[in-house]
Protein backbone atom coordinates (compact mmCIF):
# COMPACT_ATOMS: atom_id res chain seq x y z
CA UNK A 1 0.00 0.00 0.00
CA UNK A 2 1.01 3.52 -0.86
CA UNK A 3 0.26 6.39 1.43
CA UNK A 4 0.07 9.78 -0.55
CA UNK A 5 1.75 12.91 1.34
CA UNK A 6 0.30 16.30 -0.58
CA UNK A 7 1.23 19.58 -0.20
CA UNK A 8 4.65 19.89 0.08
CA UNK A 9 6.64 22.53 -1.99
CA UNK A 10 10.23 23.89 -3.47
CA UNK A 11 12.70 24.60 -0.22
CA UNK A 12 12.06 22.53 2.66
CA UNK A 13 9.41 20.43 3.53
CA UNK A 14 7.87 18.67 6.32
CA UNK A 15 6.75 14.99 5.78
CA UNK A 16 5.67 12.91 9.10
CA UNK A 17 7.82 15.60 11.86
CA UNK A 18 10.89 15.64 9.72
CA UNK A 19 12.15 18.63 7.49
CA UNK A 20 13.44 17.50 4.26
CA UNK A 21 15.15 19.53 2.11
CA UNK A 22 13.57 19.71 -1.17
CA UNK A 23 15.93 17.72 -3.17
CA UNK A 24 15.88 15.06 -0.45
CA UNK A 25 12.37 14.99 -0.83
CA UNK A 26 12.49 14.36 -4.35
CA UNK A 27 14.82 11.39 -4.12
CA UNK A 28 13.17 9.78 -1.74
CA UNK A 29 9.89 9.94 -3.76
CA UNK A 30 12.19 8.10 -6.38
CA UNK A 31 13.06 5.04 -4.74
CA UNK A 32 10.86 2.12 -3.68
CA UNK A 33 9.36 3.58 -0.31
CA UNK A 34 5.91 2.89 1.44
CA UNK A 35 5.50 6.48 0.90
CA UNK A 36 3.96 8.27 -1.98
CA UNK A 37 5.30 11.71 -2.29
CA UNK A 38 3.47 14.39 -3.96
CA UNK A 39 6.20 17.31 -4.58
CA UNK A 40 4.55 20.58 -5.51
CA UNK A 41 7.03 23.11 -6.43
CA UNK A 42 6.53 27.20 -5.97
CA UNK A 43 8.31 29.37 -7.67
CA UNK A 44 10.44 31.46 -5.21
CA UNK A 45 8.77 35.46 -5.59
CA UNK A 46 10.87 37.20 -7.80
CA UNK A 47 12.17 40.57 -5.50
CA UNK A 48 11.85 44.07 -6.64
CA UNK A 49 15.46 45.51 -8.72
CA UNK A 50 18.67 46.68 -6.79
CA UNK A 51 17.69 49.53 -4.80
CA UNK A 52 20.53 52.10 -2.82
CA UNK A 53 18.82 51.19 0.08
CA UNK A 54 19.22 47.66 -0.23
CA UNK A 55 23.38 48.39 -0.15
CA UNK A 56 25.50 49.28 2.72
CA UNK A 57 28.20 51.82 2.05
CA UNK A 58 30.55 49.99 0.36
CA UNK A 59 28.28 48.31 -1.96
CA UNK A 60 26.63 51.98 -3.25
CA UNK A 61 30.56 52.93 -3.63
CA UNK A 62 30.94 50.13 -5.90
CA UNK A 63 27.43 50.82 -7.71
CA UNK A 64 28.51 53.59 -8.84
CA UNK A 65 31.85 53.04 -9.77
CA UNK A 66 30.43 49.91 -12.22
CA UNK A 67 28.15 53.20 -13.63
CA UNK A 68 32.15 54.25 -14.60
CA UNK A 69 31.56 57.46 -11.66
CA UNK A 70 33.25 58.20 -9.15
CA UNK A 71 32.97 56.66 -5.61
CA UNK A 72 31.64 60.23 -4.17
CA UNK A 73 28.84 60.05 -6.25
CA UNK A 74 27.28 57.47 -3.54
CA UNK A 75 27.49 60.29 -1.34
CA UNK A 76 25.87 62.84 -3.31
CA UNK A 77 22.77 60.48 -4.64
CA UNK A 78 22.25 59.43 -0.92
CA UNK A 79 22.38 62.74 0.55
CA UNK A 80 19.39 63.62 -2.36
CA UNK A 81 17.37 60.47 -1.29
CA UNK A 82 17.45 59.18 2.52
CA UNK A 83 18.40 63.48 3.53
CA UNK A 84 16.33 65.51 1.15
CA UNK A 85 14.18 63.21 0.31
CA UNK A 86 15.12 63.72 -3.20
CA UNK A 87 14.39 60.84 -6.21
CA UNK A 88 13.61 63.78 -9.18
CA UNK A 89 16.81 63.69 -11.39
CA UNK A 90 16.16 66.95 -12.26
CA UNK A 91 16.32 67.69 -8.70
CA UNK A 92 19.55 66.95 -8.12
CA UNK A 93 21.71 70.38 -9.40
CA UNK A 94 24.79 69.53 -8.13
CA UNK A 95 25.30 66.04 -10.46
CA UNK A 96 26.28 66.29 -13.96
CA UNK A 97 23.25 66.02 -16.04
CA UNK A 98 24.30 62.52 -17.37
CA UNK A 99 25.46 61.23 -14.64
CA UNK A 100 21.81 62.24 -12.85
CA UNK A 101 19.91 60.10 -15.36
CA UNK A 102 22.05 57.14 -15.28
CA UNK A 103 22.53 57.03 -11.28
CA UNK A 104 18.77 57.56 -10.57
CA UNK A 105 17.98 54.92 -13.35
CA UNK A 106 20.26 52.08 -11.60
CA UNK A 107 20.10 52.88 -8.34
CA UNK A 108 16.55 54.24 -7.37
CA UNK A 109 14.07 52.28 -9.79
CA UNK A 110 10.42 52.45 -8.76
CA UNK A 111 9.39 50.49 -5.96
CA UNK A 112 6.52 51.49 -4.81
CA UNK A 113 3.44 52.75 -6.86
CA UNK A 114 0.64 54.61 -5.07
CA UNK A 115 -3.14 52.90 -5.90
CA UNK A 116 -5.12 54.48 -3.46
CA UNK A 117 -4.69 57.31 -0.52
CA UNK A 118 -7.13 57.66 1.92
CA UNK A 119 -7.29 60.44 4.43
CA UNK A 120 -9.18 60.88 8.48
CA UNK A 121 -9.10 62.48 11.18
CA UNK A 122 -9.51 65.74 9.35
CA UNK A 123 -6.48 65.07 7.64
CA UNK A 124 -4.17 63.71 11.41
CA UNK A 125 -4.53 60.02 9.47
CA UNK A 126 -3.58 59.50 5.89
CA UNK A 127 -3.03 55.64 4.71
CA UNK A 128 -1.46 54.96 1.03
CA UNK A 129 -2.16 51.59 -0.71
CA UNK A 130 1.04 50.42 -2.77
CA UNK A 131 1.55 48.47 -5.57
CA UNK A 132 5.29 46.75 -5.44
CA UNK A 133 6.79 45.27 -8.57
CA UNK A 134 5.39 41.82 -9.15
CA UNK A 135 1.42 43.26 -8.31
CA UNK A 136 1.84 42.14 -4.60
CA UNK A 137 -0.06 44.84 -2.56
CA UNK A 138 0.86 46.91 0.76
CA UNK A 139 -0.23 49.73 2.89
CA UNK A 140 1.23 52.32 5.36
CA UNK A 141 0.10 54.61 7.32
CA UNK A 142 1.11 58.35 8.92
CA UNK A 143 -0.47 59.26 12.11
CA UNK A 144 -0.48 63.13 13.09
CA UNK A 145 -0.43 63.66 16.96
CA UNK A 146 0.50 67.37 18.25
CA UNK A 147 4.05 66.47 19.10
CA UNK A 148 4.75 64.11 16.44
CA UNK A 149 3.81 62.02 13.54
CA UNK A 150 4.35 58.52 13.59
CA UNK A 151 4.72 55.97 10.32
CA UNK A 152 3.18 52.67 9.84
CA UNK A 153 4.88 50.78 7.30
CA UNK A 154 4.51 47.37 5.58
CA UNK A 155 7.66 44.56 5.83
CA UNK A 156 5.78 41.41 4.39
CA UNK A 157 3.10 41.36 1.48
CA UNK A 158 0.17 39.48 3.22
CA UNK A 159 0.62 37.67 6.42
CA UNK A 160 1.69 34.29 7.36
CA UNK A 161 0.04 34.16 11.07
CA UNK A 162 -3.37 32.65 9.68
CA UNK A 163 -5.10 34.68 12.73
CA UNK A 164 -8.91 33.04 11.94
CA UNK A 165 -10.33 36.96 12.72
CA UNK A 166 -8.29 38.73 10.28
CA UNK A 167 -8.97 38.47 6.20
CA UNK A 168 -5.16 39.28 5.58
CA UNK A 169 -3.78 36.56 7.48
CA UNK A 170 -6.51 33.77 5.45
CA UNK A 171 -4.78 35.38 2.39
CA UNK A 172 -1.30 34.04 3.68
CA UNK A 173 1.52 34.96 3.28
CA UNK A 174 3.16 36.66 -0.10
CA UNK A 175 6.42 37.21 0.53
CA UNK A 176 8.63 39.12 2.45
CA UNK A 177 9.30 42.91 1.37
CA UNK A 178 12.99 43.79 0.42
CA UNK A 179 14.96 46.16 2.28
CA UNK A 180 14.68 48.94 -0.09
CA UNK A 181 10.92 48.22 -0.09
CA UNK A 182 10.70 49.34 3.53
CA UNK A 183 12.62 52.04 2.96
CA UNK A 184 11.18 53.83 0.68
CA UNK A 185 7.88 53.67 2.64
CA UNK A 186 9.51 55.78 4.87
CA UNK A 187 11.35 58.04 2.45
CA UNK A 188 7.71 58.74 0.75
CA UNK A 189 6.01 59.29 4.15
CA UNK A 190 8.90 61.51 5.39
CA UNK A 191 8.41 63.76 2.26
CA UNK A 192 4.29 63.40 2.87
CA UNK A 193 5.08 64.74 6.58
CA UNK A 194 7.64 67.49 5.31
CA UNK A 195 4.83 68.63 3.05
CA UNK A 196 3.03 69.72 5.74
CA UNK A 197 0.00 67.82 4.41
CA UNK A 198 -0.47 66.13 8.11
CA UNK A 199 -2.67 68.26 10.21
CA UNK A 200 -2.60 68.66 13.50
CA UNK A 201 1.29 67.74 13.87
CA UNK A 202 4.14 70.02 14.78
CA UNK A 203 6.14 72.07 12.16
CA UNK A 204 7.28 70.22 9.26
CA UNK A 205 10.89 72.13 9.91
CA UNK A 206 10.90 70.39 13.65
CA UNK A 207 10.54 66.92 12.34
CA UNK A 208 12.96 66.20 9.21
CA UNK A 209 15.87 68.35 8.38
CA UNK A 210 18.30 67.62 5.51
CA UNK A 211 20.46 66.44 7.90
CA UNK A 212 18.44 63.55 9.61
CA UNK A 213 18.67 60.00 8.17
CA UNK A 214 16.95 56.78 6.85
CA UNK A 215 18.62 54.24 8.81
CA UNK A 216 17.85 50.77 9.99
CA UNK A 217 18.94 48.18 12.27
CA UNK A 218 21.65 46.58 10.10
CA UNK A 219 23.20 49.73 8.84
CA UNK A 220 21.94 49.85 5.40
CA UNK A 221 20.48 52.44 4.55
CA UNK A 222 22.74 55.30 5.92
CA UNK A 223 22.75 58.41 4.36
CA UNK A 224 26.53 59.04 4.26
CA UNK A 225 28.19 57.40 1.41
S1 LIG B 1 -4.14 39.85 12.83
FE1 LIG B 1 -3.87 39.43 10.64
S2 LIG B 1 -2.09 40.67 10.02
FE2 LIG B 1 -2.09 40.55 12.29
S3 LIG B 1 -0.77 38.77 12.76
FE3 LIG B 1 -2.90 37.98 12.65
S4 LIG B 1 -3.14 37.30 10.50
FE4 LIG B 1 -1.33 38.63 10.57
Amino acid sequence: MRVALNALYVGDGVAGGRVYRDGLLRGLAAVDHPFQFHVFTRRRPAMPPRHLADLDLAGRRAAVAELGEPAFRAQQLSTHYFGRLVRDPAAMTDLPAASREKLTADLLPTLLTPQRELACDDGATRKTLWKLHDNAMVESVLMGYPDRITACVSSQAGCGMACPFCATGQAGLTRNLSIAEIVDQVVYLAGVAASGAVTGSPEPARLWKPSHAVSTSRGRAAPAG
